[in-house]
């Protein structure tokens, strides 16, 4: 991989004063496929304990690929969805089924998904692909078994969704994470190596999270002190540190910011205007505002499409960047497809002329009223025929080197997916991890490149 930040819009460094950072996912890499393993065990657990669910189901084994970024989940109709950029869709899955193409034509005809209907929901963050797996597997079981009645299927989601929430306020996930931090969190020294760069330059590094002090302590405690030279912990490295802020709302209401003792734990009221430390809640109003900020000076940098990215964009004038971490391997099975999309393409060009030269012996026969040009066409017919034999494996192959399930995360087919149509619109920079952001420079000018439309 030659880039390793990639622009949508033009963005200057020079003029960012102030880089937010999301915790979760961005300042803090999980190791995600163990996290999420430990998401699905605990859903599953809670839905046994809590909520009546049949025993048989602590054996479903979690499957990390069944689910990516950016695909949307039907609560009514039990599907996974993967949409186009313009909410059409292009794969769906029922339960662990996949819907073909011609029964979903049929099913769906052109139907365009509003995902603002609280009737969908959107993987928007690597928390939520052990629950659209584990949905999928209770909808599959529901179809399947006649043993044990499970409920609708939207109840089905409001129950997964209920049981996470009870796992992460009785602490049944994050103690998990506590006793075995090098199981689950990354330690990367570059990355605060990096930071503290970036602070000799000026700029000022503030996090923004929705986990709470206590967590925030805990990751930040693992991740960063250990490897801080100029700083004794990471309250001196961060100007601000930010917890429980309830994003995306923090972007677009007027919550009142809470001081954090951060030896006790304690919280007041802030009376005073905002002054570096850490602290919870808050709004991004009272934030610009009590620090005379130009919305335009500050860089937020998060992992969730929605909350960190899409309703920042549209609430405030913030500039944004988005951690994806699938974008290293998107990247690499791009160069790799590379070899493959030119052989489909030297096919498609000896494809191209034999379509035209039937179309032209059609109209010369109805146009002339020629009747003997039908073994011709049929002809031609069946090299086009020959030509589409060996361009479907090639496409498979292509396919095949992504998710096995769903292909790619940014594209579907020649199309933007819906996920990657967000990531173009609303992040202004995007990358895999943090540690490339910061491993360049303070001054970095990240310029957009010119888009190709239909008539370039
Ligand atoms: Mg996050």
């Amino acid at each position: 991989m030659k880039n390793k930040v990639f622009a949508n819009r033009t963005l200057n460094l020079k003029k960012i004063k102030y880089i937010g950072l999301d915790m979760d996912h961005t300042l803090i890499r999980y190791k995600t496929e163990n996290f999420e393993r430990l998401a699905h065990r605990v859903m599953v657990q809670k839905l046994v304990n809590n909520l009546d669910y049949p025993k048989s189901i602590l054996n479903l084994k979690f499957e990390y690929n069944r689910s990516i970024r950016g695909l949307v989940i039907d609560k009514v109709a039990g599907n996974l969805l993967k949409l186009s950029r313009f909410g059409g869709i292009k794969h769906c899955y029922h339960g662990l089924k996949e819907i073909e193409y011609s029964k979903r034509k049929k099913l769906f005809a052109d139907t365009f998904i509003d995902i603002s209907d609280p009737n969908f929901d959107t993987i928007d963050t690597n928390f939520s692909i052990s629950f659209a797996n584990l949905f999928s597997q209770l909808v599959e079981l529901k179809d399947t078994t006649e043993i044990h009645k499970l409920p609708e299927y939207n109840q089905i989601a409001d129950d997964i969704a209920s049981a996470l929430d009870t796992a992460h306020q009785d602490g049944s996930l994050k103690d998990v994470v506590r006793e075995n931090l090098s199981d689950y969190i990354i330690q990367d020294e570059s990355v605060v190596r990096d930071i503290e760069k970036f602070i000799k330059h000026g700029k000022k590094i503030f996090i923004l999270t929705n986990s709470e002090y206590p967590y925030t302590k805990l990751l930040l405690d693992y991740a960063i002190n250990p490897y801080l030279k100029d700083h004794s912990s990471w309250m001196d490295l961060f100007e601000f540190t930010i917890t429980g802020s309830r994003k995306p709302r923090f972007f677009y209401d007027s919550l009142r910011f809470m001081k954090i003792d951060t030896e006790t734990g304690q919280m007041t009221n802030l009376k005073s205007k905002l002054t570096p430390g850490v602290y919870q809640g808050g709004s991004a109003k009272v934030f610009t505002d009590d620090l005379n900020l130009d919305p335009g000076h500050i860089l937020y940098i998060g992992d969730h499409i929605y909350g960190d990215v899409v309703r920042l964009k549209k609430d405030c004038a913030w500039r944004t960047a988005l951690i994806l971490e699938e974008l290293e391997d998107e990247v690499n099975n791009n160069e790799k497809s590379e070899a493959i999309n030119k052989e489909i393409e030297s096919l498609m060009s000896q494809k191209i002329p034999v379509e035209k030269e039937i179309d032209r012996l059609i109209s010369d026969e109805i146009e002339n009223n020629h009747k003997n040009n039908k073994e011709k066409i049929n002809q031609l017919l069946s090299q086009i025929n020959e030509l589409d034999q060996k361009i479907s494996p090639l496409i498979e192959k292509i396919q095949k080197l992504y998710n096995p399930y769903w292909g790619e995360i940014m594209r579907t087919g020649i199309e933007e997916s819906y996920f990657g149509y967000q990531v173009e619109r609303f992040a202004d920079i995007y990358m895999a991890k943090i540690g490339d952001f910061f491993a360049e420079s303070p001054r970095s000018y990240y310029r957009s490149q010119k888009r190709l439309m239909a008539h370039d």
